[in-house]
């Protein structure tokens, strides 16, 4: 976990960035010091071993008593940084981080449960997510309890029944749906579970789940987070000594970020303030134009007065209402083919949260391994599109929608 609790709010970073914004904490954190030959950006620490010429320093760094690298597995210099900037981002006492997002949660879910424990969480969780709780852990003993996404008593009545995790999501893939935090998180406190939000689609500059009452908060940082879709990587904030029990289940289990993509997912961050920034409005400025459109059946977007999670994500999303939403087309699923077909500048593609807009389909994305009629189970429009905005001009935005939609 780089050993950032013992860090915390101290030393020359602690001083230099008390107090300073959150563009400033992504272009700094963990990047105070000077590195090796005065370089001004993070070297990238192939190195998987660290050597050691003072015996005693070397049995301090192992057992974790002194600052310092060991094996890269456990700890890698240009890891620590993004792992500094995630925490104070997010404003957590410690941070760590894994291969994916897929390997934050897992190994999250795997540190703290046991056969026997209980889970309370959403229906409408990313995918890989849900399989976890439909498919893993039912078969290592573990219960699972699946609520309506934004049925907040059936949720409150779960969680009042007795769980060790209460496992959030907000806004939710693909249709936005947003959950009362603070409340869930109060009720999961008082039943004395550990409330996990997956805080994904928002960020820390829209959001933070620890502020309002999550003990821990899990990231896929291959979106948002590094922005270019070239790094795959998570990470997991919250109180030190949850983080640090994850930590010690992952350097076993060896789900590691890599040197290379820390690098590139810190050289994303830096621009994280700009990015989400600019594709708040965009998303914003899209969701109005969709919205207002005859050939456009619904559109699914927080910011949206007309979503039914606006208040929510009003009070609890400070920075904007996140960079992706989808809509359906009136007519069937040829319109949706014959629509993207069309798009000029979006990548048909998964994934969002890069700087290039993303666009497709649930049926090939987030819920590919649902059949039709649990899609539509799920409340999932089959016409339904997943539109991940990029940073492009919103004008040619527009227009490159307006011309897919034509005729319609
Ligand atoms: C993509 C995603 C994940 C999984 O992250 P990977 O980096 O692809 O493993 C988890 N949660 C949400 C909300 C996601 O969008």
């Amino acid at each position: 976990m780089s050993r950032e609790e013992e860090r915390a709010g101290e030393g020359r970073e602690g001083e230099v960035l008390r107090g300073v914004g959150k563009g400033t904490l992504s272009v700094w954190a963990g990047e105070t010091d000077e590195f090796p030959y005065g370089a001004t950006v993070p070297p990238v620490v192939h190195g998987v071993t660290f050597a050691y010429d003072d015996m005693a320093e070397w049995e301090g760094v192992a057992l974790g008593k002194l600052e310092g690298h060991i094996y890269s597995r456990n700890t890698n210099p240009t890891v620590s940084i993004f792992e500094e900037k995630m925490r104070r981002l997010e404003g957590a006492e410690a941070a760590t981080s894994f291969s994916s997002g897929m390997a934050a949660i897992s190994n999250t879910l795997a540190a703290i449960l046991k056969a026997g424990d209980r889970v309370v969480a959403i229906r409408d969780t990313y995918g890989g997510t849900n399989r976890i709780f439909h498919d893993f852990l039912p078969r290592q003993g573990v219960e699972v309890a699946l609520c309506d996404t934004t049925d907040f008593e059936a949720l409150e009545e779960e969680i009042g029944k007795g769980c060790r995790i209460l496992y959030l999501e907000s806004p939710t893939n693909p249709t936005l749906k947003v959950l009362d935090l603070p409340r869930l998180a109060r009720a999961g406190r008082k039943a004395g579970a550990v409330v996990v939000v997956d805080n994904t689609f928002a960020t820390a500059l829209n959001q933070r789940p620890l502020e309002m009452g999550a003990h821990l908060v899990v990231y896929s940082a291959t979106k948002f987070i590094g922005g270019h879709s070239d790094a795959m990587g998570g990470a997991l904030c919250g109180e030190a000594d949850l983080v640090r029990q994850v930590f010690e289940y992952r350097e076993i289990t060896g789900a590691s970020l890599a040197p290379m993509s820390a690098y590139l997912l810190i050289r994303g961050m830096k621009t994280l303030e700009l990015r989400i920034e600019r594709q708040n409005r965009n998303a914003m400025t899209v969701a109005r134009f969709l919205q207002d459109h005859p050939g456009v059946d619904e559109v699914f977007y927080p910011g949206l007065e007309s979503h039914p999670g606006h208040e929510l994500a009003r009070a609890q999303m400070d920075g904007g209402y996140g960079g992706v939403l989808s809509f359906s087309l009136k007519g069937d699923g040829e319109e949706v083919d014959r629509f993207l077909g069309r798009l000029r500048l979006a990548h048909r593609a998964a994934s969002l949260g890069s700087v290039g807009t993303l666009a497709g389909p649930p049926r090939t994305t987030s819920h590919v391994e649902l059949t039709a009629a649990e899609r539509a189970r799920a409340g999932i429009p089959e016409s339904l599109i997943r539109y991940s905005v990029g940073i492009e001009n919103q004008e040619d935005l527009l227009a490159d929608l307006a011309q897919a939609l034509k005729d319609r």
